[in-house]
């Protein structure tokens, strides 16, 4: 196996004076630089007592120096620990309590601020997104590091922590293996060379951002044109020098909005890769409409890196995630036998495969729940594998409505009502109500300037639904909420209304 380090290095070898990262308005950043800055990073690591085994927290702006820092705390066999940006003082608490780093990295502009959090076993250092930073003062007179610290595949490379979406966030104890595996289960499927240039807008303290945008381009030794942050119109006028975009779902409701989405600005695009959250079927109609693009959406989660995907050639199905990707295996079991089903029946997702994850870290009870005895992980999300083979997901299993003893699964409710006219999108929540357990509740967000009313929606959907299934209350709002990876806050929303229906 080759490290994702290891990998960087025979692509910077390759072509060292290839911009890795282009950027809008700042100097390109060839290869050859980022290794010699990484290879510095890896050397001022060294000197501050980073051992191979020991995280290194990071809580910095989205820049290639980021990027070093994550290569750097490879290199010296370390584990990388990415913190989304918006965590303050409190949960930062909570994350180095729990995870214990050797060093945490954050904005210069934030030093002051952590660096009482420093001690004996923590060293706390600072590296901004324009050269500046602690960290980068100490690389600036450090002699490069060349050598590696050698890792095997089950060796951790990385905890990242989930989004939160269910409850506290989860730290995912990631391999070497796993990255290595999953990055080149993705070149191979998705056809990804060093010739593609990827637009990226995504945050880089998440699994999609990070370990499916930028080590696919590290080990391909592409280019990435590289955004702080997603703009539609000018996503669209980079797409004439790209050839590539991975987008959350909202990338792509904000994309359909800008007038100057059509053929023409994406005929020099390969692919639209959707994830991390359910691409609207309608979104996905649209898009081919107006550009002749069928998206591509995949899935996965912080766990098990990317499990499956719709396929490069062939039918990319609106609302199907397609299949598992090469050597993963996917199944469907009883959510509460666990025993295998049939295709077509709606179960628990359960994968196995040199792509999930070692463990949680710290938790070996929720681990050890979350596994079954033959190996497979129990992904918490439930789904349904078609005739055609393709895996649908209709939500996740905290998000089960369960009313009157009969479970209601929000995905089929919700694909009827986005259907009306007049409706943009839903949700479909249970809250608790007193003589069904859970009532069902859609909440609605009507298209701008339509006004949908509760009894539209009743009478259209009546005759396609069981009883049992049907909304007792419509909720409309301006928009669901959602967090930075586009993930709809079920359990915000079902907070919100928990008095519904006493
Ligand atoms: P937490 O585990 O802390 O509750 P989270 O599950 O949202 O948070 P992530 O690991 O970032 O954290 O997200 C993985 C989840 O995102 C998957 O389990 C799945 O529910 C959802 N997801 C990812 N891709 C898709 C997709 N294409 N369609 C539908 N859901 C998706
Ligand atoms: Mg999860």
């Amino acid at each position: 196996m080759q490290t994702i380090y290891e990998s960087f290095l025979t692509s910077a070898e390759a072509q060292p004076d290839k911009a890795l990262f282009r950027r809008p308005d700042q100097p390109d950043v060839s290869y050859a630089q980022i290794r010699e800055l990484t290879q510095k990073l890896a050397a001022v690591l060294t000197g501050i007592g980073v051992q191979p085994g020991d995280r290194v927290a990071v809580q910095t702006d989205k820049s290639p120096e980021a990027i070093c820092l994550y290569l750097a705390t490879l290199q010296v066999g370390g584990v990388y620990l990415p913190l989304n940006t918006a965590y303050t003082g409190a949960e930062i608490d909570y994350f180095l309590g729990d995870a214990s780093p050797r060093l945490f990295v954050c904005t210069p502009a934030s030093l002051d601020q952590h660096k009482s959090r420093a001690g004996d076993a923590l060293s706390v250092e600072s590296l901004g997104a324009s050269g500046d930073g602690s960290l980068a003062e100490l690389a600036r007179d450090a002699a490069p590091m060349t050598e590696a610290v050698a890792r095997e595949k089950d060796d951790p490379a990385a905890i990242l922590y989930t989004s939160g979406t269910t409850g506290r966030s989860k730290g995912a104890v990631l391999t070497h293996g796993n990255l290595a595996s999953n990055t080149e289960a993705l070149l191979q499927s998705w056809h990804y060379s060093a010739e593609d240039v990827l637009i990226h807008a995504l945050p880089i303290f998440h699994t999609h951002g990070l370990f499916v945008a930028v080590n696919m381009t590290l080990v391909a030794g592409s280019s990435l044109i590289w955004l702080t942050k997603f703009d539609a119109d000018q996503a669209v006028s980079l797409m004439s020098d790209a050839t590539v975009l991975m987008g959350v779902p909202t990338f792509y409701t904000r994309l359909l909005k800008s007038d100057r989405l059509d053929r023409d600005a994406t005929q020099n695009m390969r692919l639209f890769v959707s994830g991390s959250a359910p691409l609207l079927a309608e979104d996905h109609r649209s898009f081919e409409d107006r550009t002749g693009h069928a998206i591509l959406e995949r899935y996965g989660m912080t766990e098990t890196c990317m499990i499956t995907t719709n396929p490069y050639d062939g039918a990319r199905k609106p609302g199907a995630v397609g299949m598992a990707l090469p050597g993963i295996e996917i199944r469907v079991t009883d959510r509460e036998t666990g025993k295998a089903l049939p295709d077509g029946e709606i179960g628990a997702i359960e994968v196995r495969g040199p792509n999930v994850f070692e463990g949680y870290w710290q938790m070996p009870e929720k681990t050890a729940s979350e596994f079954r005895d033959d190996g497979f992980f129990i992904t918490g999300d439930l789904g349904q594998i078609g005739e055609d083979g393709y895996l649908r997901i209709v939500g996740r299993d905290k998000d089960l409505v369960i009313s009157g003893g009969y479970n209601v699964y929000p995905k089929e409710i919700e694909a009827l009502i986005d259907d009306l006219p007049g409706v943009l999108e839903s949700a479909v929540i249970g809250v608790p109500h007193p003589d069904l357990g859970e009532g069902v509740t859609a909440v609605v967000v009507p298209q701008p300037g339509a006004a949908p009313s509760e009894d539209d929606i009743f009478s259209a959907i009546g005759d396609s639904l069981a009883r049992y299934k049907q909304p007792k209350k419509i909720i409309f709002v301006e928009e669901l909420p959602r967090n930075v990876m586009g993930k709809v806050q079920k359990a915000e929303l079902r907070k919100s209304y928990a008095e519904l229906y006493r």
